[in-house]
């Protein structure tokens, strides 16, 4: 059960990420999370340090899909915003927008590596997929109410994690 739990990473946020890192390790197409990962649950807003960090992602040559189990009107107005693709109503962890995301990126799994703030859905989906994945902390968005439960229990698990060496924050990813 905890192999389904254990990121291959850990940051801080999206931005202590090393996308040149990434790319120098054959990854080549990223799933990533909208909420509370690129931009709080309860924002629009995009900044341009965020802007910045997606137009690095295709100058290292990597591609990206935005994969939210938020509903389809916060998807699209995000995705004309970032100019990227958005697959909304993903009922993460089950694999079906996994799949339609790597149909998008057209990038094989053990290329494509999941970031998202949640380990119940956005690890343990990848994780399911075979697709490598990354943990960050969360943004300081306000949380859907199960959210809220959720993290409570998602916490102790990542506390256990550090605890028994099966992760660091910051350190790379570490390839399995
Ligand atoms: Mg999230």
């Amino acid at each position: 059960m905890i192999k389904w739990l254990t990121p291959d990473a850990y940051y801080d946020s999206i931005y202590a990420i090393n996308i040149d890192d990434l790319s120098k390790q054959g990854i080549e197409g990223i799933i990533i999370d909208l909420d509370n990962t690129l931009i709080p649950r309860d924002k629009k807003d995009t900044p341009s340090r965020l802007i910045e960090w997606l137009d690095n992602i295709e100058k290292n040559d990597l591609r990206l899909c935005v994969v939210s189990n938020n509903k389809h009107s916060r998807g699209k107005a995000i995705s004309e915003k970032i100019n990227r693709p958005v697959v909304s109503m993903a009922r993460k962890p089950s694999r079906s927008a996994f799949k339609k995301a790597l149909d998008i990126l057209k990038t094989p799994e053990d290329k494509t590596v999941v970031i998202g703030d949640q380990i119940f859905t956005d690890v343990m989906g990848g994780r399911r997929m075979g697709l490598k994945t990354i943990l960050v902390v969360p943004l300081k968005g306000k949380d859907f109410f199960t959210t809220a439960l959720i993290r409570r229990l998602e916490w102790r698990i990542l506390r256990r994690l550090i605890k028994d060496n099966r992760l660091q924050k910051n350190k790379g990813l570490q390839l399995r």
